[in-house]
């Protein structure tokens, strides 16, 4: 008998997840992080009464009711709604591209006059069939909005010109012919009150659960991993699928995102949760003010007299450097599909999460994608 049922690598939503609906089914799971903390990097740290979102802004959005449902267990879910705002060269627009963004643009009122603007920029550009983000941004806002409000952004987020880069990313972001600054086309939306370490740390407590949860922070899978595998029957892996396997057959290529955080001695600074600035000079993509993600007050209702900020600056990743984005193109693609068959030979091992898959999940799909590998492993 081993001491543990599993084995998760990695104290972030899924590995989370796959811990609690492991536990709430009688087993005994070890936890472990490279890091001093859990969460991944969904990790909140509290700043002069602020939850500072440590690894880059999280906001939770979801159409999935089962998702909302269930992390609606762990947490309870304020009532933000991202609306960034996007700061070309000083001029201020509402994201994401609604009417608010083309009456700034153009002076126009109803929807009908956006659209005809819109279509006039498209014709005129020639683009019937877009091929790569520029044309799919040009088709669907014009040339623009896609010169002061995308080229630059994109350019400075992932390192390489529009025309390098996948249509679907920018497919990400909605465009409406109505008034609202709703960011997320997403029935459910929030962050949870407290912040989202204490919502992880709920679900990794196994006080009322029939199973146990072992949680060890601070600990590298890698330098111990033989020590470490034996303890358990199965293993969870949530870390970076090439990282496991040495990059033995070479690295898979990630965004990296630095932050610069600065505590200011004035109660707001920009007035807004996300400004983005979007020209191509500014070298950081975005600010981001942490206490406007909980309306500005502390647990009690109180103003804070303070504020943190983080400027957001991407770059390239190289080995030793925080993986941030997966780099879905199809020399990446190909790579991946290599690593994948040397994990389904693993047979111990279920390899899951961002990392573990190489995905651009979103926090509901991450959870999602998690509950799915826990029916499959528990049916
Ligand atoms: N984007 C843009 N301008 C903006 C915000 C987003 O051009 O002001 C584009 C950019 O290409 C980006 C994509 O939309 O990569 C998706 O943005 P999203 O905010 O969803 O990215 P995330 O929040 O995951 O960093």
């Amino acid at each position: 008998m081993k001491q543990y049922d599993y084995l998760i690598v990695g104290a972030g939503l899924y590995g989370s997840v796959f811990a609690h609906e492991a536990a709430e089914r009688g087993k005994n799971v070890l936890v472990i992080d490279r890091r001093p903390h859990i969460a991944g990097n969904v990790y909140t740290e509290k700043v002069e009464g602020i939850n500072v979102h440590v690894y880059g802004a999280h906001i939770f959005h979801t159409n999935n009711k089962e998702v909302w449902d269930y992390v609606g267990r762990f947490a309870e879910f304020n009532r933000f709604t991202n609306s960034p705002v996007a700061n070309y060269k000083g001029e201020l627009y509402s994201l994401p591209f609604n009417m608010y963004t083309f009456n700034k643009m153009w002076g126009v009122v109803t929807p009908e006059e956006a659209a005809a603007k819109i279509r006039e920029q498209r014709e005129k550009a020639g683009i019937t069939e877009p091929e790569n983000l520029e044309e799919q941004a040009i088709s669907l806002v014009g040339t623009d909005i896609y010169e002061k409000l995308i080229k630059g952004y994109t350019r400075k987020q992932w390192g390489r010109p529009c025309t390098e880069l996948p249509a679907f990313i920018i497919k990400r972001l909605p465009v409406r012919y109505t008034f609202d600054n709703n960011y997320f086309n997403a029935l459910y939306q929030g962050i949870p009150v407290g912040g989202y370490t204490k919502m992880v740390e709920s679900m990794l407590d196994d006080s009322d659960l029939p199973g146990t949860i072992r949680v060890q922070t601070g600990t590298e899978y890698f330098e111990r991993k033989e020590e470490l595998d034996a303890k358990a029957d199965r293993i969870l892996y949530t870390g970076p699928i090439d990282a496991y396997f040495d990059y033995k057959l070479g690295a898979l290529e990630y965004r990296s995102v630095r932050f610069e955080n600065e505590t200011l001695d004035i109660p707001n600074f920009q007035g807004n949760a996300a400004v983005n600035y979007t020209d191509d000079e500014t070298p950081w993509t975005r600010i981001i003010e942490h206490k406007w993600f909980e309306f500005g007050k502390d647990e009690n209702g109180n103003d804070l007299p303070k504020t943190v900020i983080s400027r957001e600056y991407s770059s390239e990743w190289k080995v030793g450097d925080e993986p941030y984005y997966p780099v879905n193109d199809e020399k990446n693609g190909k790579l991946l599909l290599a690593y994948r068959e040397l994990a389904d030979k693993e047979e111990r091992v279920i390899f899951g999460g961002r990392l573990g898959e190489y995905r651009y999940y979103d926090m509901d799909q991450v959870i999602a994608a998690a509950l799915a590998k826990t029916r499959e492993e528990f049916a």
